[in-house]
């Protein structure tokens, strides 16, 4: 008889049977220690960096504008000396293609370091972190006070560091917007409640995205959410530096006085002391062999390597280091792989570097006006025409406007047009011929907009311009 499967039953296998795992485990806080060493410096230095890039940027001025300003409403994306528009969005792919190959090429040579050190989500649970930390102290103190009943100073602490968060969950909120809304404006406008609704919409909605993110999910977006936790692994080969444990060397384990004959006791170097496993972020033990979980932040390393400097050992039980060099062979720093991936990084950044360099500095958008065309007192068939000209460059620019394509085309607007650095201007002008010179129905114009100081800056549109029906 066929054994009847409960459909509903929902019980955890672990609470049936207390031999098996339970794959839906609820989160196990990690309460993690805070570490010094050279790895933790490093960190410092890199986080700092890009914690002066993105606070700082946003505050710069370029020619009396913001620097950095991804203007939607005008579509124009400012970077410096720079103006970029929808049609240079080509640019943007190309610049996300280097990044990607960037990346591969970082991850296949040295593994997960951009999750450890530069990877927004690790700089911010890291200050996090240190907010935890200044208000409710250290591991083993936020532990004793997790575990303690309400009281007042619990309620103290906890208000303290959750403010905090909030506080740098704002602040990177306001700043975040303020790349798309001028910052100075934008903060005046915040603080006097005359700000546009989206704007508070946005600013709450970073703050507590920050907030969520590096005070609550922390590894867990590293874990579960993040997509390049899961496809890295596929980068990795035999010489990827990662952080790595010498069970050779550690194994056996055990606890002992420094002054123990680790010969007699037939020990390895690892003293089982878990503080390896206490400062990880991601609270896993790096001895039980590379995990997803790893963000190769390298704080077990400064933590081991302390002790072994308190025991006399030599440095390097966790160390980077590549799979080649744990199985006692020489690491290829040179292989194809990393060889194809430089290849195709130098590529694509050439690609873009030309592109950029000679994108054209002109453009001209022609729009037929819906009317098909009409005739004038004088019996000439017109047409009209919306025309803007972009104008990407960093002066002033004058443009010199005219029609081609059928014989005797009159010009019925201005001719010459000055546009402003990085702003584009729009005019409507009309086309009229005699009806004898209008051979179709349809017939092919070209529109030009050619720089009156450089006649290499030009710009060319086809456009349509409609008559009446042709009896043959
Ligand atoms: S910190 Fe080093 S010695 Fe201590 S448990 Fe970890 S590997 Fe072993
Ligand atoms: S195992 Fe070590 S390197 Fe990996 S996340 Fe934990 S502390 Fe960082």
């Amino acid at each position: 008889m066929s054994r009847r499967i409960p459909l509903h039953d929902i019980t955890p296998p672990a609470a049936v049977d207390p031999g098996s795992v339970d794959l839906y485990a609820a989160r196990q806080k990690i309460h993690t220690k805070a570490f010094n060493g050279f790895f933790r410096n490093v960190r410092v230095i890199g986080g700092a960096l890009l914690l002066l890039l993105y606070f700082g940027t946003v505050w710069l001025d370029w020619n009396s504008r913001q620097a950095v300003w991804w203007n939607l409403p005008e579509r124009q994306f400012h970077v410096f000396g720079a103006t970029f528009w929808p049609q240079d969005f080509i640019l943007l792919s190309g610049l996300l293609i280097v990044a990607a190959f960037g990346l591969f090429f970082i991850t296949v040579y040295a593994g997960r370091v951009w999750c450890g050190y530069t990877c927004p989500q690790s700089v911010w649970t890291w200050i996090f972190m240190w907010c935890e930390k200044i208000t409710e102290g250290d591991r083993h103190q936020r532990i004793r006070l997790d575990n303690a009943s309400a009281s007042a100073n619990k309620l103290l602490r906890k208000t303290a560091k959750h403010s905090l968060w909030l506080l740098i969950g704002l602040v990177t909120g306001i700043t975040f917007v303020g790349y798309f809304s001028p910052i100075r404006e934008l903060c005046l406008a915040l603080v006097t409640g005359a700000a546009d609704g989206w704007a508070y919409f946005w600013v709450g909605f970073f703050t507590l995205a920050t907030y969520v993110n590096a005070g609550w999910l922390r590894e867990q977006v590293c874990v579960y959410m993040c997509p390049y936790a899961r496809f890295q692994s596929v980068m990795f080969d035999q010489d990827t530096l990662i952080v790595s444990y010498d069970p050779r060397r550690g194994e056996p384990r055990g606890a002992r006085r420094k002054d123990t004959d680790r010969a007699v006791q037939d020990l390895g170097d690892c003293i089982d002391c878990t503080l390896c496993v206490q400062v990880c972020p991601t609270g896993i033990d790096i001895r039980d062999g590379l995990q997803i979980e790893c963000i190769g932040c390298a704080a077990c390393i400064d933590a081991c390597d302390s002790v072994m400097d308190k025991m006399d050992y030599p440095r390097g039980l966790i160390s980077y280091t590549t799979e080649h060099n744990l199985a006692g062979h020489t690491t290829r720093t040179l292989r194809p792989r990393l060889i194809g991936y430089a290849a195709v990084l130098l590529l694509m950044i050439g690609l873009l570097a030309s592109a950029f360099v000679l994108r054209p500095l002109t453009d001209l958008d022609v729009s037929k006006d819906r009317m098909l065309y009409r005739e004038t007192l004088q019996g000439h068939i017109e047409n009209v025409y919306s025309l803007k000209v972009l104008n990407k460059d960093q002066v002033a620019h004058t443009y010199l406007l005219q029609a081609t394509g059928l014989p005797a085309l009159d010009w019925h607007g201005t001719r010459e047009l000055h546009v402003p650095a990085g702003a584009s201007q729009t005019l409507v002008v009309s086309l009229s011929s005699a009806p004898q010179a209008v051979p179709a129905s349809s017939n092919e114009v070209t529109f030009v907009a050619r720089d009156i100081d450089d006649s290499t800056q030009r710009v060319e549109v086809r456009s349509r311009f409609t008559g009446p029906q042709v009896r043959q």
